[in-house]
């Protein structure tokens, strides 16, 4: 959707000429949708903290030019900030695919795959105890069987 500057009609993106008013849209699309003009409103986002605003203009620019990797390193460097390890995984591998020689990349991923293998151990613990019943847990904690009884002696 594009709202032309002229009458504020709402037109098709690919439009090149208002419906309405016939004015010429398509150097105003380039001004809205230049890459470099929604990577300054990412900037811009994040000095307002808002982080999700930021990645959708980063995704945004990144569609107008998908081999940008400057886009994909601050999209990396932004997903690791909100610890969507994930995210930033599968940027850092597609910088890897346009410049494969990127050491900073290449370490900062072999540092990012450690932190995911932690984060599923600690999730898979979380998990676990979500799942064990209290009688487990005690039996965890103190090595002992649990009864009624061992509550109702202690003290
Ligand atoms: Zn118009």
């Amino acid at each position: 959707m594009i709202r032309c500057p002229v009458c504020s009609h709402n037109n098709q993106s690919e439009n090149d000429i208002c419906e309405n008013c016939k004015c010429d849209l398509v150097e105003y699309k380039n001004l809205v949708f230049a890459p470099d003009i929604l990577y300054n409103r990412a900037i811009d986002a994040i000095k307002h903290k808002d982080s999700e605003k930021a990645k959708k203009y980063l995704i945004y620019a990144l569609e107008i030019s998908p081999k940008d990797t400057g886009i994909m390193n601050f999209l990396v460097r932004l997903y690791l900030s909100t610890k969507e390890y994930t995210s930033a995984m599968n940027y850092m591998v597609e910088i890897l695919a346009i410049t494969p020689d990127d050491e900073r990349t290449i370490e900062l991923m072999n540092e990012v795959s450690k932190r995911i293998s932690r984060q599923d151990i600690e999730k898979k613990q979380f998990d676990e105890f979500m799942n064990m019943s209290f009688a487990d847990y005690y039996k965890m904690l103190t090595g002992n069987e649990f009864s009624i009884d061992t509550l109702c002696t202690t003290k």
